[in-house]
């Protein structure tokens, strides 16, 4: 559905960041430690209008930091955070009033019930969808006068989203969004949370370590690996165009040098030998290559590779 986007992964790598239309978020050589322990590394990412993206990377990668950063919650030590247009910082009412951000853990007040709570936060916005909250209420099971304290965890997780969602955000950022619910019901919801805003064209990022979540909902992936996102594309398009390549480091060269390819990783091996990742343009991979090993991956091997 959209154009695939690569972000600069290692140096050499072609970043296409310069060409694409007004983002509606977009982070820039953006650096982001906790004291000495550096989590994000000049990390440069764009989502654009309508994306939806899974955002992959291993348990303490930095995703809900980055995602904290995203949305201007967290102030990078370097690098600029756009939002709408706007520095994430200092966002204005009415460019705040476009996000819905459903965070890891509820922050829900625990002593109201989900009705005061869906009309509090009504107040605030001056766009809000009734009729989608009491639909939503009603198909996901959340009763509407029980103290929030004492629905289950997942059903505090979908009040959360369905807070998120009431007034039809522009961007809708969720950080583990499924992790409260059980295995069977997770991708289903997700498939389902992802349609209730396809239609309105929201942009649409959400984390997980949970590759299941991701076959059938992200049309995007994006790996965080190292503090920087090593790459984004649609799943299909990884799958078709990225490949282990193992075998004499002068042979990679030649390979990397003739094609074209983009360098995803690179492994030192023994004796002049070294294992990459390496992304071929569509029509360009190597079946067979001399010398060289060439095989595909899977999305596990992908998340194996490239987190
Ligand atoms: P993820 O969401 O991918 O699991 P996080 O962004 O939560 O990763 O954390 C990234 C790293 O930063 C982890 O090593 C975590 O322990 C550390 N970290 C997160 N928040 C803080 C904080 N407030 N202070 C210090 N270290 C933190």
């Amino acid at each position: 559905m959209s154009a695939v986007l690569s972000s600069q992964a290692l140096p050499g790598a072609t970043s296409l960041a310069a060409d694409l239309p007004s983002a509606t978020a977009r982070l820039d050589d953006v650096s982001l430690s906790y004291g000495s322990k550096p989590v994000l590394q000049a990390l440069s990412w764009q989502l654009l209008p309508g994306q939806v993206v899974g955002l992959l990377g291993r348990n303490g990668a930095g995703k809900t930091t980055l995602l904290e950063a995203l949305l201007g919650l967290r102030e990078p030590q370097a690098g600029q955070v756009q939002l709408f247009g706007q520095a994430a910082t200092a966002l204005d009412d009415a460019a705040r009033a476009r996000i819905g951000y459903v965070p890891q853990h509820s922050d829900l007040f625990e002593g109201f019930t989900a009705r005061q709570l869906l009309a509090y936060f009504k107040s605030f916005y001056p766009r809000w969808n009734e009729a989608k909250v009491e639909g939503l209420l009603s198909r996901w099971d959340i009763p509407r006068d029980q103290m929030i304290s004492r629905l289950s965890g997942g059903q505090q997780q979908r009040l959360s989203i369905i807070r998120a969602l009431a007034h039809e955000p522009d961007l809708l950022v969720l950080d583990e969004p499924v992790a409260s619910l059980d295995p069977v019901g997770r991708r289903d919801f997700l498939r389902e949370l992802v349609d209730q805003v396809l239609d309105r064209g929201t942009t649409v990022v959400f984390s997980t370590h949970i590759l299941s979540d991701l076959e059938r909902v992200a049309f995007n992936l994006a790996f965080l690996q190292n503090g920087r996102i090593a790459v984004q594309a649609p799943l299909d398009s990884l799958i078709e165009e990225v490949r282990l390549v193992s075998g004499p480091s002068a042979a990679i060269q030649a390979l990397l040098a003739g094609s074209g390819a983009e360098l995803l990783r690179r492994q030192p091996e023994a004796a002049g030998r070294e294992r990459c990742v390496l992304r071929f343009a569509p029509g360009q991979v190597p079946l067979l290559h001399g010398e060289l090993s060439v095989a595909e991956l899977n999305l596990e091997d992908l998340f194996v590779e490239l987190t």
